[in-house]
């Protein structure tokens, strides 16, 4: 592999992270934001080998695998691609390397090892071209496992998810009709079950409701089939113009500060309490409750 252009270096340094927290909580990445941070991920690695990797500490959330090193050092990166809010990196010896973002954690590319390696560089990745890629987490929620590529779908992470929301085959009105119906629990808390559906959480299920004017106290089994609809299909809507804001090629992923497209994401309703509901003539103001200890914003006129 030859040796990438100082141009290809800086186009690719930068910060792939999940949303800042904001004053009123925890915001936690979601299946957009680990879709930037996958296509960020692919154009860095895919193609390049692992010259080495630096493992600083035994455990994140969970123990890293002791053999972490040894199994990745010196293999090259086949795929970079998402499932749910996982990413997923194949090499070239059918392992595949699981990652979770959690609260905290982010991915720095670097053309080069920065002067100082910081207290949160728990994981350090070097390229065969010279980058290198941090993996920092000061919160230590972060997860990182080995997996099979044969066996995938099976490991303890991912065997219990539900459907991708943007698969329009696997994720469809009945489908949904169909697990909510026998739920009396919220739709909210319907949504935020990751068996039911894959990736999303407390951020796009309130965009999605909003979208399809869905109140996110209704009980589950109360949902129409009619509604069911409107709510697969608004939740593919808010997620694809979400993936569009991170930016389609990787120098709109991140800007000249450093941080991800999907900074400058505009909410219509999630963090906006009090503020004017768009994209409605409800002439009302956002509102927020709380619901299983998480905020959910809402137009109590707009949804039903
Ligand atoms: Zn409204």
């Amino acid at each position: 592999m030859a040796p990438a252009s100082p141009a290809t270096v800086a186009h690719a340094q930068g910060v792939l992270r999940g949303p800042v927290r904001s004053g009123n909580g925890r915001l936690m990445p979601e299946l957009p934001e680990v879709e930037t941070v996958c296509r960020g991920l692919a154009i860095a690695l895919e193609g390049r080998r692992l010259t080495r990797v630096d493992v600083n500490r035994p455990d994140l959330r969970f123990p890293l695998p002791t053999d972490l090193t040894a199994r990745l050092t010196g293999r090259r990166v086949e795929r970079v691609w998402r499932r749910a809010k996982y990413i997923q990196v194949a090499l070239d010896d059918q392992t595949v390397m699981l990652g979770h973002l959690g609260m905290s954690g982010r991915i720095v590319i670097t053309p080069g090892l920065p002067n100082q390696i910081g207290p949160h560089d728990h994981i350090v990745f070097h390229v065969d071209d010279g980058t290198v890629l941090r993996f920092i987490d000061p919160r230590r929620f972060g997860m990182i496992d080995l997996a099979t590529l044969s066996t995938l779908d099976q490991h303890k992470w991912l065997a219990a998810l539900g459907p991708e929301p943007l698969d329009c085959s696997a994720f469809t009105a009945a489908v949904l009709h169909s697990a909510s119906s026998a739920k009396r629990s919220p739709i909210k808390a319907v949504l935020l079950d990751q068996g039911v559906v894959a990736g999303l959480g407390n951020i796009y299920v309130s965009e999605a409701l909003h979208h399809a004017r869905i109140m996110p106290t209704r009980i589950a089994s109360t949902l129409t089939r009619r509604e069911a609809a409107a709510l697969v299909k608004a939740i593919v809507t808010v997620l694809t113009k979400a993936i569009a804001a991170g930016g389609s090629s990787f120098s709109d992923h991140v800007q000249p500060s450093g941080e991800l497209g999907y900074f400058q994401h505009s909410w219509a309703v999630y963090g906006r309490e009090g503020e004017g509901c768009p994209g409605c003539d409800c002439e009302t103001k956002v509102e927020r409750i709380v619901q299983s200890n998480r905020s959910t914003f809402y137009c109590a006129k707009r949804q039903r």
